[in-house]
């Protein structure tokens, strides 16, 4: 397996692993609503037609997502995961400079759902999501390039906490996702990138659902705190996108 010989921007600094868990603080809405024609109330427009239809593929995601024939499953993951992470990392560094700490002093991932950060004291801290996501990419970066937790030679195997470390991954990259569509989908929209960012994502959620990295309270959130992308998932379910 040599597909991390691909290029990879180096990153220096370690960052702490992630172990953020979601925290809602009503007291500390999103940093500003996101831009949405109609003003508050209006429909987000990564939910309206035809923004939220828009793909790069059409049909359903399952037949690029099954386990090929020979392949070994955690070779599949794991590969699947590099290419989500390059894939997403290089959609967040042409939005990164709107995400800022003015911008976004928050990591929001929906109107009442701001992520917090785990720090490796156990405390829970709040972070604004170019800190955070800056300290999610890294970590993963790191981790990618950990050979003990992703082997790139054919005679190392992988270790028995790699699935737990993937879900793990996917979560952290779920938030990313989650931010991107809630704050910064207008910038999307204004690069015309929004056919290739719905695939990307649609991807990734048929992915993770059919290896079972993804909780469905991760997608859709709950009550008090629903994640900005989970009625995007319904839509695109109901729309024979997505398995159910
Ligand atoms: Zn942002």
């Amino acid at each position: 397996m040599s597909f991390f010989g691909r290029n990879r921007a180096p990153r220096s600094k370690r960052s702490p692993t992630p172990t953020g868990t979601i925290t809602r603080k009503d007291s500390i809405g999103p940093p500003s609503e996101p831009p949405s024609p109609g003003g508050a109330g209006a429909k987000p427009l990564y939910l309206s037609s035809p923004f939220a239809d828009a793909a790069l593929v059409k049909g359903n995601f399952k037949t690029i997502v099954m386990l090929p024939k020979y392949v070994d499953i955690m070779e599949w993951v794991a590969v699947n995961i590099f290419d989500f992470y390059t894939n997403l990392n290089e959609f967040y560094g042409v939005i990164t400079e709107c995400c800022t700490q003015n911008s976004c002093p928050t990591m929001s991932g929906g109107s009442a759902l701001n992520y917090t950060w785990t720090n490796q004291g156990g405390k829970q801290v709040a972070l604004s999501a170019p800190t955070y996501i800056d300290s999610v990419m890294s970590s993963i970066q790191n981790l990618l390039e950990d050979e003990n937790v992703f082997p790139t030679k054919s005679n190392q195997v992988f270790h028995p906490s790699f699935p737990a470390t993937v879900k793990h991954v996917y979560r952290q990259l779920l938030r990313v996702f989650a931010h991107l569509y809630y704050a910064h989908y207008h910038q999307i929209l204004h690069l015309r990138s929004e056919p290739h960012f719905n695939s990307l994502f649609a991807h990734f959620l048929a992915f993770g659902r059919e290896y079972e990295l993804l909780e469905v309270r991760d997608i859709k959130g709950d009550s008090s705190g629903p994640v900005s992308v989970g009625l995007l998932w319904e839509r695109w379910k109901d729309a024979g996108i997505l398995e159910g």
